[in-house]
């Protein structure tokens, strides 16, 4: 089984391999057909498992290239941290294609950078939750989310353990300013606690669970 195997285009199964990955791993194999398809999932996971990879192959796959929309895909991370990461491997496994990948940072000048009469269009979002939040609770919002097609939710577990009960508001929150009736969410958690799957199944339609 190789990259070859998936349906997606030459220029990123060559990313793939600059970025010295040679094979899928167990992850991968499974979540990407799936969110190529457009299906939602939930996908258990541990870190170091190459998921990262797994969501991010099947949303380059779909944006294509850059459209000057707004931002097309969202995805949620713990912390700031993760989120650098996570944006440093999509700039490697979106290489060509010209993507504007965006983290938040300068909250003073959100909403002539996305809101909705900014020239300035993104493609990808990658925020932490409360940074995401605190732009849609300025009045008016700060920023534009009704060209998203797709939410992933990274680590997961960690999102919504004990301490950060405000994360089922924040996500409902996000997913209301979305206002797209077939938004997709691909959910990634190390361990797939009662609080991740019990959200999942009240709030996705034809969830698609995956365990490695
Ligand atoms: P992650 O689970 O996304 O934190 O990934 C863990 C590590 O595995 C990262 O350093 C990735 O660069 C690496 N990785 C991701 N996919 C692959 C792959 N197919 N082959 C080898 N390494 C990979």
């Amino acid at each position: 089984y190789t990259f070859d195997n998936f349906q997606i285009d030459k220029d990123i199964i060559e990313n793939l391999k600059l970025c010295g990955y040679t094979e899928p791993t167990p992850i991968q194999k499974q979540a990407v057909p799936i969110m190529l398809e457009g299906k939602q999932l939930l996908a258990c996971a541990p870190t170091g498992s190459g998921k990262t990879a797994a969501f991010l192959v099947p949303i380059i796959q779909q944006l294509k290239g850059p459209q000057k929309q707004g931002f097309r895909a969202v995805i949620l991370c713990p912390t700031r941290e993760l989120a650098k990461q996570t944006q440093r491997e999509c700039v490697k496994l979106s290489e060509g294609r010209n993507f504007r990948i965006h983290i938040i940072s300068k909250i003073k000048r959100a909403l002539e950078q996305y809101g909705p009469n900014s020239n300035n269009k993104y493609d990808i979002l990658i925020t932490t939750p409360k940074r995401l939040c605190f732009l849609l609770d300025q009045e008016p919002p700060a920023i534009c989310l009704n060209k998203v097609e797709w939410i992933v939710v990274d680590e997961a577990d960690k999102l919504f353990e004990e301490g950060n009960r405000g994360f089922r508001a924040q996500l409902d929150q996000i997913m209301k300013a979305c206002h797209n009736n077939n938004l997709k969410v691909a959910m990634f958690s190390a361990t797939c606690t009662p609080v991740v799957s019990k959200w999942c199944v009240r709030k996705m339609k034809s969830l698609i669970r995956v365990t490695v």
